[in-house]
């Protein structure tokens, strides 16, 4: 049995504790699935996924989460991420990123379009 509600061990494998708490209370709070298409990534990985030298998933402090696409459910998504405590919230075309790193600004949301 996993040690999360909602996730595997396998989806939240080298992801940071405090982030995965956050993710389980949204998964709670949103009632529908939250899908992670990224999660820590080594060098290669977040190459390759177009990451940025100082990615936050690098340290497993970031998630990429499938966009839903059913009525509202990308922005009941984007609430649920902020109430569960996110305050560093990337909101791309296919994909959000959200992140937890203490070492970056919050209290923040940003704008992109997904690549992968
Ligand atoms: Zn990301």
């Amino acid at each position: 049995m996993s040690k999360w509600k909602w996730f595997s061990d396998e989806e939240s494998k080298g992801l940071d504790y405090g982030l995965m708490v956050r993710l389980d209370m949204a998964r709670d709070l949103c009632g529908f699935p939250i899908v992670i298409t990224s999660g820590r990534r080594d060098e290669e990985q977040n190459a390759n996924a177009g990451g940025t030298k100082e990615s936050s998933h690098l340290k497993g402090l970031a998630v990429d989460l499938r966009a839903p696409t059913g009525q509202n459910e990308r922005e009941k998504m984007i609430w649920a991420l902020g109430r569960a405590g996110f305050t560093r919230m990337g909101l791309y075309t296919r994909h959000l990123h959200a992140d937890c790193d203490p070492d970056k600004a919050h209290d923040i949301v940003w704008f992109g379009e997904s690549h992968a």
